[in-house]
């Protein structure tokens, strides 16, 4: 398998680079006002961005935003070989298990994400994920065959692992049940450090993770976050449209960073837990918002998944606000919910 993108660490980074250098320009903060804090860094194989916007002294150390992030990455990675997941894919115990209460709060946030989006979202996706050269493990290079993917198929679906969120535990229906976080993990991070930035009483920021962003109040003009929603073009980066947005978690998802092409197909890392393949569609992107970043994250990965008829319907029943932007040819069309249109009424451009 040839991949003919770069590995994701840099994908990522790369895009939440270009993220931030857009929110930069967009808040327009030539000069630092006082109480204007930022702080970035490096986690779950991409980057992290955090502004925080305050009339006194933000007291808050790098040190501190560091530390959570690390903890997530350290719970949910499958790239750390001792991490709580790593060793919980490892055990092919089907005792019910004690987990952390993060483990325990994202197995059920994804199943119920799973149910609601009919099968599309599915963490278990994990061995297909790896057979398609898009995980930990090493990259094949020849397609996988379908003899390949039968096997694995045997061991996906969310209704294979069930979780006690009382006790605190869980419980793997098939030994070789693996789990994939990387469509929610980036979420939930935003939202850790979300939360904490409150905790400490800031309450207007934005906190990025690899293009995932929570926003809360306003910016340091005392507007709204201007946020940019790329274009799903993988030769270039530019803009698609900006948006003005408070109070909400943004998340978009799309193969056009994370895919390769064989035999003039492309692949992209979104894999349809039904088929066992990647999605093969026209929809570039989707960009979802939510309340909580770690929702707008995992749907945005289960609406590429529906593609964008079934997603819009969908999407139009949950009352989700969503941006599809389709490719047609050198062209992109956008679908928006009305919830979108609603909560992004003074677009930019
Ligand atoms: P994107 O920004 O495109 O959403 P993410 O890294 O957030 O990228 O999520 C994509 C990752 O999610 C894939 O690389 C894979 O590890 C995992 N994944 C792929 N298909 C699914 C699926 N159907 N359900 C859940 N996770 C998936
Ligand atoms: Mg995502």
């Amino acid at each position: 398998m040839k991949s003919t993108t770069q590995p994701v660490k840099n994908i990522s980074f790369l895009t939440g680079f270009f993220i931030l250098l857009l929110s930069l320009l967009l808040i327009g903060c030539d000069s630092s006002p006082k109480g204007l804090v930022s702080y970035s860094g490096q986690t779950m194989g991409t980057t992290y961005h955090v502004t925080i916007v305050a009339d006194q002294k933000v007291s808050i150390a790098q040190g501190d935003i560091d530390e959570l992030l690390a903890g997530v990455n350290q719970t949910f990675s499958t790239y750390i070989d001792n991490s709580e997941v790593w060793l919980l894919n490892e055990n092919k115990s089907d005792e019910w298990q004690k987990s952390s209460p993060a483990l325990i709060s994202l197995v059920a946030a994804s199943q119920y994400i799973s149910e609601a989006s009919l099968g599309a979202y599915d963490i278990t996706v994990a061995p297909l994920v790896d057979l398609w050269g898009f995980g930990p493990s090493f990259k094949p290079d020849d397609l996988p065959s379908q003899n390949d993917i039968d096997k694995v198929m045997q061991d996906i679906g969310y209704h294979k692992i069930i979780v006690n969120t009382e006790e605190g535990t869980l419980k793997k229906l098939s030994p070789n049940v693996h789990l994939d976080f990387s469509s929610i993990a980036k979420g939930y991070g935003v939202d850790e450090v979300a939360n904490y930035i409150e905790s400490r009483g800031f309450f207007n920021y934005m906190v990025e993770v690899g293009g995932e962003m929570r926003l809360r109040g306003h910016n340091p003009d005392g507007k709204k976050w201007r946020i940019a929603v790329e274009k799903p073009d993988s030769s270039k980066r530019s803009i698609q449209r900006v948006i003005k947005l408070s109070d909400i978690a943004v998340a978009t998802s799309g193969g056009y960073r994370n895919f390769f092409i064989k035999d003039a197909v492309e692949y992209s890392h979104t894999i349809d837990p039904k088929t066992g393949n990647p999605v093969q569609h026209h929809l570039a992107s989707v960009t979802v918002l939510s309340g909580e970043c770690m929702t707008a994250d995992a749907w945005a990965t289960a609406f590429m998944v529906l593609g964008d008829k079934k997603g819009y319907d969908l999407a139009i029943e949950q009352k989700m606000a969503v941006l599809f932007i389709v490719k047609n040819g050198p062209e992109y069309h956008e679908v928006m919910t009305p919830e979108f249109k609603r909560l992004t009424q003074e677009l930019v451009i």
